[in-house]
């Protein structure tokens, strides 16, 4: 009785149900955005080693009418748990595409990778492929131009049923990246048996890299680990150039940052390149 009357307590706790509500809202806010248009996608630069683009990463932008600028870590999370990240998902993957497509015929912008972001959920649905290879056919866009960034809590699903659905896509020239990697729970032995293109080192051990020693330590050994594997490797995350030198001077050719940009909405990204072009 003492337990259900804790609970009966717990059931009115103003700040609970004020959570509730708030969850709910904005479940429905997330659908209703969706059916307006509210999303579109930042793209930011990623560069090689002498800092020329080389692809960028599509990054989702939510514009709520009276929110504001809503960050994806404020509703990605709850897309993933009620499954509207799948319908959101989609338009993603068919946004990009039909960005690389019109990039396909830019001369600045021909030559650019687009780096989009695949959370598990969607990953793991069972028509995933099917799905990535329509919006594909669909839009025109090169496969050999698109590159899925997958993170590492995919890795507690089958494996087997990972590889052969990143093996179906690569067959058709699909990349994949590893994305945050060295924060999850990859084990060394699944890394190995993976279609892998990329390692991505989080921005979490950038963040660091020239005070403390263990982030310095686990940049260098994903670099290490990305070489004996042959796989490419980028840092994210680069804010100074101190860091995109250590980064460089251990091995690491390709970054992402805000010493290069900040994610930007497409007008600006395509003036940022084509700026560069003409410098
Ligand atoms: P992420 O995939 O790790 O993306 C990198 C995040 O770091 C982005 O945050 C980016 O704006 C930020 N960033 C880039 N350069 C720097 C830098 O130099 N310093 C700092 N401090 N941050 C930097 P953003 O755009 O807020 O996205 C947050 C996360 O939301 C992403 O992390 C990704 O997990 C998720 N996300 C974003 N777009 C999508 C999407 O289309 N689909 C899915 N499933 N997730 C997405
Ligand atoms: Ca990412
Ligand atoms: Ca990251
Ligand atoms: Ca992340």
């Amino acid at each position: 009785a003492k337990a259900a009357g804790r609970n009966t307590l717990r059931f009115f706790d103003p700040d609970m149900q004020a959570a509730v509500t708030a969850r709910a809202l904005m479940e429905e806010d997330l659908r209703q955005g969706l059916q307006n248009n509210e999303f579109f996608l930042c793209y930011q630069p990623q560069v090689d080693v002498y800092g020329r683009m080389t692809g960028a990463e599509a990054l989702l932008r939510w514009q709520h009418p009276r929110r504001g600028l809503v960050p994806p870590a404020e509703f990605i999370p709850l897309a993933e748990e009620t499954g509207l990240i799948l319908p959101i998902g989609h338009w993603v993957l068919s946004t990009a595409c039909t960005q690389l497509l019109a990039w396909a015929s830019s001369p600045e912008m021909a030559h650019l990778t687009l780096a989009v972001n695949v959370s598990a959920r969607q990953f793991r649905h069972a028509d995933f492929v099917e799905q990535v290879l329509a919006v594909l056919d669909h839009t025109g866009a090169n496969p050999l131009k698109l590159k899925l960034e997958l993170t590492e809590s995919l890795l507690l699903d089958d494996v087997e049923d990972i590889i052969a659905k990143m093996t179906a896509l690569k067959a058709h020239g699909v990349g994949f990246s590893l994305d945050d990697f060295g924060t999850g729970y990859s084990s060394l032995s699944y890394l190995k048996r993976l279609p892998l293109d990329q390692l991505k080192i989080d921005q979490s051990f950038v963040r660091d890299v020239l005070t403390d020693p263990d982030d310095a330590a686990i940049a260098r050994t994903i670099v290490a680990l990305a070489q004996s594997l042959r796989l490419d490797v980028i840092a994210e995350g680069v804010e100074t150039g101190e860091q995109r030198d250590f980064l460089e001077r251990n091995g690491c050719l390709a970054y992402q940052g805000y010493l290069f940009s900040r994610p930007l909405p497409l007008e600006a990204f395509e003036r940022f390149q084509r700026g560069a072009e003409w410098e």
